[in-house]
């Protein structure tokens, strides 16, 4: 993050030319970025990955009746199993168990604070975040964190209404589910970055559980690489879903963008290389190294039309960070008192809910979560030199602390293409000059090391 917020002129300082040689930059690939390798003890993990295990978790949240976030959370209805409460105390044992598990490898907390009165929160309201760290093994790279995370609250018809069922198997069970998922399998793992599970509520009210989360993780200076948040998973088995697919968005220009960084983003053409953008680019290669079962389908825009979710609170705190959505929405299941109208079945039930589908979104979810947590740090300061006009290009970086990297890679694509077209190896060097223009492509720099890991690329700032 540091390195897009590095302030630097824009006035007068690139000037447009019509160039009338296009360069053949096909010519200088060494090979194709595109089909990464797997990581032979991550695609074994995928495998524990169960179908059963993500139906009985549903099914389980779905019991506690409703987990709106202003239902009850008291001791009695704790024990009865009834509202959020007992949501909340159910996802925390989880997560200890699969701590004891792994011999205690899982920090289980929670992040609870009390909501002032606000849009769709009548009272104060305590509402409770539910995380798993799992710590990372090298001390320097433990600092480095990748979150999957879910929302555990749901909502009926009405987003006030406290006490009538709410099932909330699709919306967002299935998303809860895929962050319990990744951690019962990748808690069997070590990696040397720090990986985070965690479920939220308060999501229905107005974003609040991940916007304090978000918020606190900002303010202790967490360095968060990405986070993976998956609402509406299920992959609702009406006609037209395309159970093969899953939808990945990722904001363009950062909400957090500062009006220096907007300028730049509109002074060279950056619209579509905001650090969430590199995330789905790099959920896209993942999914192509290992069999996940899934497909994921890059949308260029934050979210749908008319709809928000918590990887917002994320980005509004300049963090990369996606949302994963399946292809084909039923709004009949989604927000909806269950019930029978003319023949048509409404409401968030577990029916509808195709569970070897959001195995296959915790699949993905995890392959990319562990690749990530495996990877060298991305480098650091990646600058493009434009000291002067020159029809070659020249970019220098800094390796970070950590000692994970063993050389880089340059990307290069189109500007017009979604996804990195061509990679150079550079060895352990920390500055490169290729013999293309870099008015007609867009470059980034990644770490990389001997097994095959690479880290998220770091589009380079300009340098005079
Ligand atoms: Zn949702």
């Amino acid at each position: 993050m540091a390195s897009m917020k590095r302030q630097f002129s824009t006035r007068a300082s690139y000037p447009v030319f019509v160039c009338s040689v296009l360069l053949l930059t096909s010519a200088y690939a060494q090979n194709s970025p595109s089909v990464p390798i797997a990581d032979p003890q991550i695609a074994a993990a995928l495998k524990q990955i169960s179908p059963d295990r993500i139906q009985a978790n549903i099914e389980k949240l779905v019991s506690f009746q409703t987990r709106l976030t202003l239902s009850a959370q008291d001791p009695a209805s704790i024990a009865a199993g009834h509202g959020i409460g007992a949501a909340r105390e159910w996802i925390k044992s989880q997560f200890e168990s699969y701590s004891r598990d792994c011999g205690g490898c899982l920090e289980v907390k929670t992040d609870s604070f009390v909501q002032s009165p606000a849009d769709r929160i009548p009272q104060p309201t305590t509402i409770t975040n539910v995380y798993a760290v799992l710590k990372g093994t090298d001390v320097e790279n433990a600092k480095r964190i990748v979150l999957v995370t879910g929302h555990y609250d749901s909502r009926n018809s009405d987003t006030l209404d406290a006490t009538g069922i709410a099932p909330g198997a699709n919306d967002d069970g299935s998303g809860t589910a895929v962050s319990l998922e990744c951690a019962r399998v990748l808690s069997k793992l070590k990696f040397p970055a720090t990986i985070i599970f965690l479920t939220v509520a308060g999501e229905e009210q107005g974003l609040n559980g991940s916007h304090h989360f978000a918020q606190m993780a900002k303010t202790e200076g967490w360095n968060i690489e990405a986070a993976l948040n998956n609402d509406i998973v299920g992959g609702d088995r009406t006609p037209g879903q395309d159970a093969s697919t899953v939808r990945v968005f990722s904001e363009g220009v950062p909400l957090a963008a500062s009006d220096v960084d907007v300028s730049r983003i509109r002074g060279l053409g950056g619209e579509n290389d905001s650090i969430s953008r590199q995330v789905a680019r790099y959920v896209a290669e993942t999914a192509r190294a290992y069999d996940v079962g899934i497909k994921p389908m890059l949308v260029f825009r934050l979210d749908r039309y008319l709809r928000g979710g918590d990887h917002r609170s994320f980005n509004e705190q300049g963090f990369a960070a996606v949302r994963f959505t399946e292809y084909r929405e039923n709004y009949n299941h989604q927000h909806q008192n269950v019930r029978t109208e003319n023949g048509v079945e409404y409401g968030d039930l577990p029916k509808f809910v195709n569970y070897d589908y959001v195995a296959n979104v915790a699949r993905l979810n995890a392959a990319t979560l562990a690749s990530l947590a495996s990877s060298p740090a991305p480098p650091a300061k990646v600058h493009i030199l434009t000291k002067e006009l020159q029809n070659d290009s020249t970019l220098t970086w800094e390796a970070l602390p950590g000692g994970l990297s063993t050389g880089y890679e340059v990307l290069w694509r189109a500007t017009t293409s979604p996804e990195w077209e061509h990679v150079q190896t550079v060895g352990k060097e920390t500055k490169a000059t290729l013999p293309m223009s870099k008015d007609n492509v867009i470059f980034a720099v990644r770490s990389v090391d001997d097994k095959g890991h690479r880290s998220l690329p770091v589009v380079p700032v300009p340098e005079r």
